[in-house]
């Protein structure tokens, strides 16, 4: 702080008797009032140079109270009072009698002036306040050396009214704190209510959920039963359908062996159509029996340790037979070494057979081919083939029963061969898939665990 000594103070003073500790805080905050401090400063400087006051006095007998406006070095105005013991004090040290005098000002200390050490305490001056020209310093000096000290009543009934000042803030502020309080009881009581009403509306959808699972268990029970009954039904059926088919086959053969009477062209053309058309419907019904077997669970896989070598080999013998197209190859790779699995091998079987037949059955131009692949716990059997190709819209439908493509791959069949298949790997532990394209021909793909189900 910049030592404006050379500035008259504005204000002097003697401290000498007990009363004069209410003379030094009247004229205090008076001072303070007069350089701009606001009141609760005022009241804060006057309150710690009483107190400093009444230390002084106890401790030396009294001191020079000098009361200065000085620039500081943040450029600002501080009002600084310094008070000048009159004997020197014990240690040459000043602690005040009360810690919390020091909190009142800016800065409480000693500082040395000369020979003597001074107690120095100051206060900034707000930048709201009137600047302190020359010459507004000189009028405060004048005016405040013109005020008559008051007496100690005075200074009592101001310290009262401050005192009330005082009680009247805190009961302001509690005031607030009662309103506070009210308004976070009240957002208290809006977030319980909400989590309220979340909580039943969780508990409304859980209880909706619960219904909708209840719902669902029984469609699928009713389901479970529709599908036992049909399978059920197409097993009745189809074994009562057998019988009959294989007898018309047989008069047919009756009728059509040269040991009975000679038939004329047309009727053997029509004994043909007869025996043709009994042929196909036994294939139906055969394939119906298969698959109402298949789904009723009825099929129960013969496990055994399987070779692939000996089972594609017997298909590349068999479906030779029924490559009949000269433009069409099939290519039956050799699988890779060691080819085994644990599965059931009839039923493996029928599943390749199956897929290589409709490769077979709809490819004009190009190959059919099936090979193996092995990746650590799986075997891929392929079948692909250079056929028409199938949209992939319908890849699911042809795995339902009775359905076939419509168009030019409608080549006979019962629309029963792949749900078969499907069943077949399925209770053997694997998966059915097929990738394919209109023109880009088809690639079925049966993948079984090489451990078995
Ligand atoms: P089916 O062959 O007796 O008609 P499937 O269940 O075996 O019955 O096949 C269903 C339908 O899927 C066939 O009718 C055919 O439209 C289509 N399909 C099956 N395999 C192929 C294939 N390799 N290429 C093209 N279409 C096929």
């Amino acid at each position: 702080m910049t030592d404006t000594a050379d500035r008259p103070p504005l204000l002097q003073m003697a401290l000498r008797v007990e009363h004069d500790i209410f003379v030094v805080r009247q004229r205090g905050r008076e001072v303070a009032a007069a350089v701009g401090l606001e009141h609760q400063d005022q009241v804060r400087i006057a309150t710690a140079l009483s107190e400093v006051a009444r230390d002084l006095l106890r401790a030396v007998g009294g001191a020079d109270v000098v009361f200065q406006a000085v620039d500081a070095p943040d450029g600002r105005c501080h009002l600084r009072v310094d008070l000048v013991p009159v004997a020197p004090m014990p240690a040459d040290r000043y602690e005040p009698q009360s810690g919390a005098v020091a909190r009142l000002v800016d800065s409480l200390g000693t500082v040395r002036v000369g020979r003597d050490t001074v107690v120095r305490m100051s206060r900034r001056v707000p930048v709201t306040a009137r600047a302190l020209t020359p010459e507004r310093l000189a009028d405060l000096r004048t005016e405040l050396g013109r005020n008559a000290p008051g007496s100690a009543l005075d200074e009592l009934a101001a310290q009262n009214e401050q005192l009330i000042a005082a009680l009247d803030e805190v009961r302001s502020q509690r005031d607030e704190l009662v309103v506070l309080n009210e308004e976070l009881q009240e957002t208290n009581r809006g977030v319980l209510a909400l989590y309220g009403q979340l909580s039943e509306e969780l508990e409304e959808t859980n209880r909706g959920v619960v219904a909708l699972y209840a719902e669902l268990d029984e469609k699928s029970a009713q389901l479970r039963a529709a599908s036992e009954s049909k399978s059920r039904f197409l097993a009745n059926v189809s074994h009562e359908l057998r019988a009959p088919v294989t007898a018309i086959m047989g008069l047919g053969r009756l009728l059509a062996d040269d040991a009975s009477d000679p038939l004329t062209d047309e009727q053997a053309r029509q004994v043909e159509l007869i025996r043709s058309s009994a042929a196909d419907l036994l294939t139906l019904v055969n394939e119906l029996l298969d698959l109402a077997k298949a789904e009723s669970g009825r099929i129960e896989p013969d496990w055994a340790e399987v070779d692939l070598r000996p089972i594609f080999g017997q298909l590349r013998g068999t479906l030779r037979a029924l490559a009949t197209r000269p433009g069409v190859e099939l290519v039956v790779e050799e699988p890779p070494s060691p080819a085994t699995l644990r599965t059931d091998e009839v039923l493996l079987g029928q599943v390749l057979r199956n897929l290589v037949h409709n490769g077979l059955k709809f490819t004009e131009r190009g190959e059919v081919r099936l090979r193996a692949t092995r990746s650590d716990a799986h075997w891929s059997l392929v079948v692909s083939d250079t056929g028409p190709g199938i949209p992939p819209e319908l890849h699911e439908r042809i795995f339902e029963e009775f359905y076939q493509v419509p168009g030019a791959t409608r080549v006979g069949g019962t629309g029963l061969g792949l749900p078969y298949a499907r069943r077949l790997v399925t209770l053997l532990g694997g998966t059915l898939e097929l990738a394919s394209e209109p023109g880009r021909g088809s690639t079925f793909t049966v993948t079984l665990p090489v451990a078995g189900a």
